[in-house]
């Protein structure tokens, strides 16, 4: 059996859920699960690492205050509630430029703390999965986030980065080429690149995938939700690859998609 985790980063509470809806639809049907990186507090003038304004803030529309609780959003947050298939995971707490990669012990601890009451607070089960903006973490950041959670999903793991008792678990991941692996308590998934992006050629992306699923125990799909909507128009072209995924996902016997929290409770072999 092949395992795949879909996970689309940056819904906030700002994210139009007609967006989510159109997006996630044939997913949510079929009962597949979907991995919500919910940004529990965005910030409204984020930036990406070269200094444009973040794609996820494209229906802002003159929102004024710094940060905006994801609770704030009622209608997106009934709509996740009433969708099971949603599985909201934590995206960082403002989602400011590499947020995680910073020195501080008591301000990371806070970000994690503030993220995580408002999650809660709006009605989702704890998150057992962080993911860093931008996929970076300090040493103090693995080693804060590895205390609150229990899966940490990233694109790579750099050995410099890591705390220093966890490089025995990482170079024996290394020497048997192990995208997956455990240190901290923790579970450290790696993901091979958003397979599913607007940059990439919609002819052969879905055979990108199907190879990649093909080739691991467990892959982490990642994808962006606002991607699909250049000027918050939808690009039909990406929309129908998503939908035939979905379609491949469902339809495979030997294929199981499942949740962060499925994968931590059934305990299964990760590589
Ligand atoms: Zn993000």
């Amino acid at each position: 059996m092949q395992y795949v985790l879909l996970r689309d980063d940056d819904t906030n509470a700002l994210t139009p859920v007609e967006c989510l809806e159109r997006l996630y639809r044939p997913f949510v049907e079929r009962n597949l699960p979907v991995n919500l990186a919910v940004i529990p507090d965005v910030a409204t003038n984020a930036l990406t690492p070269d200094g444009k304004a973040e794609g996820f803030l494209f229906a802002k529309n003159g929102t004024s205050s710094a940060t905006v609780p994801i609770g704030e959003n009622p209608k997106l947050v009934n709509y996740l509630r009433e969708n099971p298939a949603y599985k909201v995971v934590q995206h960082g707490c403002h989602h400011d430029c590499f947020e995680f990669d910073r020195k501080s012990p008591s301000e990371i601890a806070a970000r994690l703390e503030h993220g995580l009451k408002l999650l809660t607070a709006a009605g989702f089960p704890r998150p057992v999965t962080f993911v860093a903006p931008h996929d970076k973490l300090s040493r103090t950041s693995y080693r804060e986030v590895a205390k609150r959670f229990e899966v940490i999903s990233s694109g790579w793991f750099e050995l410099e980065r890591l705390p220093i008792s966890w490089w025995p678990q990482y170079l024996a991941r290394k020497a048997r080429h192990a995208p997956h692996w455990r240190a901290g308590g923790a579970v450290l998934l790696s993901h091979p690149g958003c397979l599913l992006s607007a940059q990439r050629d919609y002819g052969s992306m879905l055979g990108e995938i199907i190879r990649t699923v093909n080739s691991r125990k467990v892959t982490v799909l990642v994808t962006h939700w606002w991607e699909y909507f250049p000027n918050g128009q939808p690009n039909e072209a990406f929309i129908r690859v998503l939908h035939q995924t979905a379609d491949y996902l469902a339809s495979e016997k030997g294929i199981k998609v499942i949740s962060f929290s499925d994968l931590v409770e059934s305990g299964l072999q990760l590589n």
